[in-house]
C-alpha cells in the first residue's frame, strides 16, 4: 500500500517521497510535484512519443474522470485499468473526479450523488456508479466522491450539507473498496470540504482522518474551472491553515487548479504536496506561452532583465518578425527548432502545429519550475526562488 515518508530538509521545508504506489511498485516520486494533466487519457495536443520526448515528465498521470467516465463500459471490457487503456501503463494513474480546466457548475449534487460535467454534458454519479468506474478503471489512486460544491458566499447550512454528504459517501465508497478484488493495490484519497465554514471544515478533517484514506484533496473554496487562475489564497489562508494543522504530517495533500507559480509557491509553504498542471494547457489554449523565470541568477546572471509578466502572446503582431524563440536558453524542442515569428505565423493561419509547439514549451516550462522548486527547497533557496517569482504578476496587453 501506498507509503509517504517526509525527508529532512534544512529550514524545516517539507519534502517527501511517495512509494509502493499500486501498479508501480519499485517507483518513487518526490513531493512537492505536479502530476501530469491528461483529456480523456492523453496528454492535450501531444502524441505519445511526442510526450515522451519531454525532460521531467511527471510520474504520476492525472485523469480527471469526469471526460473519461462516459467510456468506463469500454475500460471494463477491456480489463486491464485506465493507465493500460490510455498505453499511459508506465505511469501512476491518479483520478480526480473534476477537470480543474473545465466549469463545474453549480447547484447539481444532492444526498444521492454529485455531477460532473464531461464532453457529453452532465453525469450524475452515486457512490454505486462511481465505484463500478473505479473499479473499471483500476487507477492507482482515486479522489473519494465529494461534494466540493461551495464558495465563500456559501450558507452554514450549506456547509454541514456538504460535509454530511461527502463522509457518507466515503463510508460507502470504502466499504465497497474494501470488499474489491481489483481496487487491492489502489489508494484513495479523502476529500476535505466544508466552504468557508471552520467548525465543519475541522469536522470533516477529523471524521476523514479517523477511516483508513492514504492522503487528502482539499476542495470547496471555489468551483473548478478556467476562472480559477484569478483565485487569491489569501481568500482562505487563515482556514487552510488550520485545516493543514490538523492533517496528520505524514499523508499527503492534493490541491488542484492551484496554477500561476506564486500560488503553488504560497500553497506548498502552506503545506500542500500535490498539484496539477492543466495550467501550460489553458495557457495554450490562449496562444500564449509561458515566460516567467524560475532560475535562481548566478553570479553571472545577477542583474539580468526579468519578464514583465509571467506569459506573452503569441498572436501580437509584435512577434511576426520576432525571430527570437519562445523564451531565451529555454531548452525544449518548440525553442530549439522553432522562433516566436513562426508560432505567430501558425497562430494566423490557423495550423494546428502551433497548438502542439506552444504545449511543448509550456509543460515543458511548468515541469521545470517543479524541479526548481524542489532543487531549491533541498538547497535552502527558496527564498530566493520567490523573489524571482513574486515580481511579475499581470496578463500581457495583445496588439494584432
Ligand atoms: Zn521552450
Amino acid at each position: 500500500m501506498m507509503k509517504f515518508v517526509l525527508k529532512n530538509v534544512k529550514n524545516g521545508y517539507r519534502a517527501g517521497v511517495i512509494s509502493e504506489l499500486g501498479n508501480q511498485p519499485d517507483k518513487t516520486v518526490d513531493t512537492p510535484f505536479c502530476m501530469l494533466y491528461t483529456r480523456g487519457g492523453s496528454a492535450p495536443h501531444l502524441s505519445r512519443d511526442v510526450l515522451n520526448r519531454l525532460k521531467n515528465l511527471p510520474l504520476v498521470a492525472h485523469m480527471p474522470l469526469n471526460i473519461l467516465a462516459d467510456h468506463h463500459e469500454a475500460v471494463r471490457k477491456f480489463q486491464h485499468g485506465i493507465g493500460k487503456f490510455a498505453a499511459m501503463e508506465d505511469r501512476v494513474v491518479y483520478c480526480s473526479l473534476h477537470d480543474p480546466s473545465t466549469l463545474v457548475k453549480s447547484g447539481y449534487n444532492d444526498k444521492h450523488g454529485v455531477s460532473v460535467w464531461g464532453k457529453g454534458g452532465k453525469l450524475k454519479l452515486d457512490t454505486e456508479l462511481f465505484m463500478k468506474i473505479q473499479e473499471s478503471f483500476q487507477p492507482d489512486i482515486y479522489q473519494a466522491l465529494s461534494d466540493g460544491d461551495t464558495d465563500i458566499n456559501s450558507t452554514r447550512k450549506r456547509c454541514i450539507k456538504v460535509v454530511d454528504r461527502t463522509l457518507s459517501f466515503l463510508d460507502s465508497i470504502l466499504d465497497i473498496h474494501n470488499k474489491s478484488e481489483r481496487l487491492k493495490k489502489t489508494a484513495i484519497f479523502g476529500s476535505i470540504v466544508g466552504g468557508y465554514n471552520e467548525a465543519e471544515r475541522v469536522r470533516c478533517v477529523k471524521e476523514t482522518v479517523s477511516r483508513p484514506v492514504q492522503g487528502f484533496v482539499i476542495e470547496g473554496f471555489f468551483n473548478p474551472g478556467p476562472d480559477t487562475e484569478h483565485f487569491q489564497i489569501n481568500e482562505c489562508v487563515n482556514l487552510l491553515q488550520k485545516i493543514i494543522e490538523i492533517l496528520p504530517v505524514d499523508k499527503p495533500r492534493l490541491m488542484q487548479s492551484i496554477w500561476p507559480p506564486d500560488a503553488v509557491i504560497q500553497a506548498y509553504e502552506l503545506g500542500i504536496d500535490i498539484f496539477d498542471s492543466s495550467y501550460p494547457y489553458v495557457v495554450t489554449e490562449r496562444s500564449s506561452a509561458l515566460v516567467f523565470t524560475y532560475i535562481i541568477p548566478t553570479e553571472e546572471t545577477e542583474g539580468e532583465e526579468l519578464p514583465e509578466t509571467y506569459e506573452i502572446n503569441l498572436t501580437d503582431k509584435k512577434y511576426f518578425a520576432d525571430f527570437s524563440p519562445l523564451l531565451k536558453d529555454c531548452k525544449c524542442y518548440t525553442c530549439e527548432n522553432y522562433t516566436r515569428s513562426y508560432v505567430n505565423h501558425l497562430l494566423n493561419t490557423k495550423e494546428l502545429l502551433a497548438s502542439i509547439l506552444l504545449m511543448i514549451h509550456n509543460f515543458h516550462h511548468y515541469f521545470e519550475f517543479f524541479e526548481s522548486l524542489r532543487r531549491s527547497i533541498s538547497d535552502g533557496k527558496l527564498e530566493d526562488l520567490k523573489k524571482l517569482i513574486n515580481k511579475p504578476k499581470k496578463l500581457p496587453s495583445v496588439e494584432r
